[in-house]
């Protein structure tokens, strides 16, 4: 595995394999990684020829600079686990290659940005997310990009924009990996202490818990959500939304006569976690 500072450097090392008709995958990530990015990575690995992972703690889709400060980072280590799952160059720019001075442009969904993480991490969040995504998209020109399931928002963000801006990409949307006790795995999870740890277990369990009344028969998205919102404060956990939306649009559900997403953002002492489910009409994903 080669790892790769510049637009330049990724682009020439990319020219030969494209010439050959190589397919070629990208998994862009802000590092630290765990299971959840290794999944991303095999499954381009396991379909693509050439496989380029970014490693890029994006400015500016963070609201706070304390977050971003805090932002867990190992390039070393990073560096060992995706050479062992095979990857082909790993693109870790300094922050001046990607915004250069004068940099002013910025790439912006609307509709369903202004939802849910849109509302508690600010819009711009998901402007910082859009403009480095086509950023990475246009540097590599990927054939497939591969994004995860845990941010759900964020995939149905991403596969919009791609849509709307005709990106000659396919979007790949890996399955969440999680802990034995379902903690989806994140970056975050290290700031947990051993009782936070535990307590965080609460996020799946009320994921669980809606599914199970759906399967139950319950139809009330209200009912349900106050159900799954039950399980998390009997654990101490500090929901900041917890909602049934419809999947590709993510507007609240009316009544549940479909798949709908249950998704959550909850606080565990310090740190902020999110998770969701896709439940579908019988409650079973
Ligand atoms: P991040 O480094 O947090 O920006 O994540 C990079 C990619 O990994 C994103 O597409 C995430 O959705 C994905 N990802 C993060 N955690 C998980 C997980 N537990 N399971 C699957 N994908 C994940």
């Amino acid at each position: 595995m080669r790892t790769l500072r510049s637009i330049a450097e990724l682009r020439a090392a990319l020219a030969e394999p494209r010439r050959f008709g190589a397919e070629i995958g990208l998994v862009p990530t802000m590092g630290a990684f765990h299971e959840g990015h290794l999944s991303l990575m095999r499954h381009a690995r396991e379909e693509c020829d050439t496989v380029v992972v970014s490693l890029f703690v994006n400015p500016t889709q963070f609201n706070e600079s304390s977050d971003l400060s805090a932002y867990p980072r190992d390039e070393a280590g990073d560096a060992v686990l995706a050479a062992d799952v095979g990857v082909d160059f790993l693109f870790a720019p300094p922050v001046e290659e990607l915004y250069p001075t004068g940099f002013a442009t910025t790439v912006s969904v609307s509709a369903i940005t202004g939802e849910l993480e849109g509302i508690h991490r600010g819009r711009g969040h998901f402007d910082g997310v859009t403009t480095i995504v086509t950023k990475l998209l246009n540097i590599a020109s990927p054939d497939v990009a591969y994004f995860g399931q845990k941010d759900a928002q964020q995939a149905v963000v991403i596969k919009r924009l791609v849509r709307d801006l005709d990106m000659p990409v396919r979007i790949a949307i890996c399955p969440t990996v999680r802990e034995p006790d379902g903690l989806a795995m994140s970056s975050r999870n290290r700031h947990l202490d051993p009782a936070e740890r535990f307590r965080a277990t609460a996020l799946h369990r009320a994921l669980r818990t809606a599914e199970a009344a759906v399967a139950a028969g319950l139809r009330d998205p209200a009912v349900v959500q106050a159900r799954a919102r039950a399980e998390l404060t009997s654990s101490h956990v500090e929901p900041e939304y917890l909602e049934l939306v419809h999947a590709d649009t993510l507007a609240p559900v009316a009544t549940i006569d479909g798949d709908v997403l249950a998704v959550l953002a909850a606080w565990v002492g310090d740190t902020r976690l999110i998770d969701n489910h896709v439940i579908t009409k019988n409650g079973r994903r």
